[in-house]
């Protein structure tokens, strides 16, 4: 499509017909591979992400290693056929440039300096992707990551706010994306109340900015309750077992 679509009906609903302040469905599932540490599936409408944990582990080449902590090692990539038209499978700099704001997000949290001279590798495919693949893949990492037992200050939950023809919607679709005036993915590590992620494409007002901020929070809130579900429904299976 290369003519901006409406993205706000007359009815005050959006293209997909949700409310501006709903968010899509969401599916969380822990340890949905066998041969990795720590897994888990994270879907967020169409957005659906895998994501892998290997370690803490030994690291090669030892001079790569840090004495006082692990290191993260984490690839954010978009497989083939996860768009519209097939994506270059080689990585872009879109997805270098993901990767590294994942792990910095992922540093705030991790507990690194528990393990010393090791690493930590997190691997997120995109498997499908209808915007938000940055926000899910954080949030997969996360489960895989506590999936994995490794002890992290909280966990992470994110969702992006924009604004579609002057109104702010919560949990942008691909149309929204696209065509919005604005897109701000924020993710928290909701216990502590502190921010791990957050960007901004297009512009707001400050007074928008405060209200996205808000509205951002409240739907953080609903996803922080969803992944403790989540983890404790694995850990239930495990007792059953
Ligand atoms: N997208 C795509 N091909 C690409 C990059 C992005 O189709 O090579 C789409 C995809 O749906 C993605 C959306 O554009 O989710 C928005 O991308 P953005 O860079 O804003 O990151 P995201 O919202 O996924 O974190």
């Amino acid at each position: 499509q290369l003519q901006k679509p409406r993205l706000i009906l007359d009815n005050g609903l959006r293209l997909d017909g949700r409310r501006p302040d709903e968010m899509r469905p969401i599916k969380i599932e822990l340890g949905v591979l066998k041969n990795a540490d720590g897994s888990a599936i994270f879907e967020m409408g169409n957005t659906k992400v895998i994501a892998a944990v290997y370690g803490p582990k030994e690291m090669h080449p030892r001079h790569l290693a840090l004495p006082d902590r692990a290191v993260l090692r984490v690839r954010y990539h978009m497989t083939p056929f996860s768009t519209d038209e097939r994506k270059n499978p080689a990585p872009s700099r879109r997805e270098i440039e993901l990767s590294k704001v994942i792990r910095e997000a992922l540093e705030s949290t991790i507990l690194v300096e528990l393990f010393p001279r090791t690493v930590i590798d997190v691997f997120m495919e995109v498997l499908q992707a209808d915007a938000g693949t940055r926000l899910v893949s954080l949030m997969a990492a996360s489960m895989a990551l506590a999936d994995a037992g490794i002890p992290m200050r909280d966990l992470i939950a994110g969702v992006a706010v924009g604004k579609a023809d002057g109104v702010l919607v919560l949990d942008l679709n691909e149309p929204e994306d696209m065509w919005g005036e604005a897109d701000m993915p924020v993710a928290m590590m909701p216990s502590l109340k502190q921010v791990a992620l957050l960007q901004l494409n297009g512009n707001m007002t400050p007074q928008e900015f405060r209200q996205a901020l808000e509205m951002a929070q409240k739907g953080i809130e609903t996803i922080y309750n969803l992944e403790k579900e989540a983890i404790r429904s694995k850990y239930a299976e495990l007792k059953e077992e």
